[in-house]
């Protein structure tokens, strides 16, 4: 018996070894291509975070999700793997944003699996200081507008798997209260600041901007890799200038360093707001999500804005 219960033991210590090196190798999401169990009512493939923290909300225990963004990488123009590909053609339903992610739009195309377009349920604003014609993307920054995609995702699972239709459609009621309380605290929490100016690493924040009445300055445009243009700088430190901002934002996932030039040049300080395009591991939150990432937005805008 004794033996026994030391094998035991054994097991059950090199089972939470692998699961310690999982989580320190970021794997603990499921990876491309696999599902969870094997036994799911319904298999979601999700084009990244903020569309994959709608389909684990709604879905419950009933979806194996397969993210198609690998976690921690910026999800713009992402190139879809062999093994994501295989996913989105396997999949009961693919959640996606037409035009965002060009390949991930040609394997819906291709395989002709049924898909959620959230570009065609949510109202699309023009890109800031855009190209004409241009769209921005970044809607779930606004959260009025993910939970119109919320809504729709449960009636689209529900019918995809009547049987557990009323969860689906509680699941996703809940989700909806709780991007509406979202919303009420960044409406509260904004309502009253010293600044209303927002100095951003990309485009990202033009959804938000828009809602709680804030002027977003993004210094590389929709795509965070681009390099600023000389002409974009001084705009910047001129608007920084008269806006009498103190504060220009980076990103967890991109590269720092032309926003900390730029901060230097300005005497401005630097702090990190989350556009919420993955899921970045934070050792602040036990359970990072969408919500608690758009929290910590809050009491970084707070702070650099000065609200009451
Ligand atoms: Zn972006």
């Amino acid at each position: 018996m004794a033996t026994t219960g030391l094998a035991r033991g054994a097991l059950v210590a090199a089972g939470l070894t692998l699961a310690a090196l999982l989580a320190l190798a970021g794997c603990s999401a499921a990876p491309a291509g696999t599902t969870s169990t094997g036994k799911a009512d319904l298999s979601v493939a999700a084009a990244f975070y903020p569309l994959q923290f709608v389909a684990e909300r709604v879905g419950g225990t009933h979806v194996a999700i397969a993210a198609l963004a690998p976690p921690g990488v910026e999800p713009h123009d992402l190139e879809l793997s062999p093994s994501a590909v295989r996913a989105v053609r396997d999949a009961n339903v693919v959640l996606y944003l037409s035009g965002f992610q060009a390949s991930v739009d040609e394997a819906v195309k291709t395989t002709g699996v049924h898909a959620i377009d959230a570009g065609a349920l949510v109202s699309l604003m023009p890109a800031p200081n855009g190209t004409a014609g241009t769209l921005d993307p970044h809607f779930w920054l606004d959260p009025t507008r993910l939970a119109t995609f919320a809504r729709a995702v449960g009636e689209d699972f529900s019918q995809l798997d009547p049987t557990h239709a009323d969860e689906y459609g509680a699941n996703a009621a809940a989700l909806v209260a709780d991007l509406a309380k979202l919303d009420a605290s960044y409406a509260a929490g904004l309502a009253t600041c010293k600044r209303h100016t927002i100095l951003t690493s990309h485009d990202a924040f033009g959804y938000l901007a828009a809602r709680y009445g804030l002027t977003q300055v993004g210094l590389s445009g929709l795509d965070p890799e681009a390099e600023p243009s000389p002409a974009k700088i001084r705009e910047a430190r001129a608007i920084a200038i008269s806006s009498g901002a103190t504060t220009v934002f980076i990103e967890a996932l991109v590269d720092p360093s032309v926003v900390e030039a730029f901060a230097s040049d300005a005497h401005l300080t630097v702090a990190t707001l989350d556009p919420v395009e993955s899921l970045v591991k934070s050792n602040l939150v036990a359970n990072p999500s969408y919500i608690t990432a758009m929290e910590q937005n809050l009491f970084v805008l707070r702070t650099a804005l000065a609200c009451d």
